[in-house]
């Protein structure tokens, strides 16, 4: 059984999707939560139901993760509710796919600014108090197409291989003092994001997966919260697919 008690998580896009389920198993596990989300409302929603479900103190918070301002203010919000953050969860994400002859310069850049950049402002923030405290879990949220690409996202694989290339420089630079960074790489899991697929695409998609199947927000999230845990005290600068066997 796993116990986050009186640990703080500050989970990014958390407002759906999977990060709401990772903020989720982390408040079922006893840690207190931060749903933070680029939409102030969707964050309120999602810390109020976790908050009756758990029965323990949850914080809603506004930030665009792409944005250095937001992400100060988004730290000094859970620094303030918390006193600290044990487990930060890099999780806010977006596509805008389409083939690189066709892709606008804006659409490469608001990727790589979501998915990249907001990951390294937020373990930028985190570095401080978790070196102070001389622990700590980073777990960025990066995909199979980090690792195989995938045609018609240049910009999104090339962002998740950006992060997993992050993921392995802050395991090297942050492992003497007991932090943790590591990744998960989902395959494709149904959410809003692949919400969009039609059912075609979809039967195509699984066909390709040894499981057969799509994953569900639960199956990343159980990930997560082995990474988030002492369980994986021992383990850093690692990608876990999380995807039906897709990669192997
Ligand atoms: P989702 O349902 O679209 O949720 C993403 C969340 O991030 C939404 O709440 C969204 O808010 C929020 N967000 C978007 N831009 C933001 C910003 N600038 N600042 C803060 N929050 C922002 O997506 P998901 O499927 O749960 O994906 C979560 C993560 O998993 C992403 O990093 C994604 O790349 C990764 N992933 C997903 C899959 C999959 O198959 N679903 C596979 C591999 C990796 P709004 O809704 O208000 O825009």
């Amino acid at each position: 059984m796993i116990d986050l008690t009186s640990k703080a998580a500050l989970i990014t896009g958390s407002g759906r999707g999977i990060g709401r389920e990772i903020a989720r198993k982390l408040a079922q596990a006893g840690a207190d939560v931060v749903i933070s989300d680029i939409d102030l409302g969707t964050a309120k929603a999602a810390a109020d139901e976790i908050a009756s479900e758990f029965g323990h103190k949850t914080v809603a918070l506004a930030a665009d993760v792409s944005n250095a301002v937001d992400v100060a203010k988004m730290f000094e919000g859970a620094l303030d509710a918390f006193s600290k953050v044990d487990i930060l969860v890099n999780n806010a994400g977006i596509t805008r796919d389409g083939l690189i002859m066709r892709m606008k310069e804006e659409d490469w850049e608001l990727v790589l600014n979501i998915n990249l950049k907001s990951a390294f402002l937020c373990c930028r923030e985190a570095a401080r108090p978790m070196m102070k405290a001389r622990c700590g879990k980073i777990i960025n949220i990066a995909s199979v197409v980090g690792l195989m690409g995938n045609a018609g996202q240049a910009n999104y694989s090339a962002s998740k291989a950006g992060m997993i290339g992050l993921t392995k420089t802050l395991a090297r630079e942050f492992a003497s003092r007991s932090i943790n960074v590591n990744a998960i790489a989902p395959g494709f899991i149904r959410t809003a994001m692949t919400d969009k697929l039609t059912d075609a695409e979809k039967e195509k998609l699984s066909s390709q997966i040894p499981m057969a199947k799509l994953g569900e927000p639960g199956d990343v999230a159980a990930a997560a919260l082995f990474l988030a845990s002492g369980l994986s005290d021992y383990i850093t600068g690692q990608v876990i697919t999380v995807d039906g066997g897709l990669v192997m």
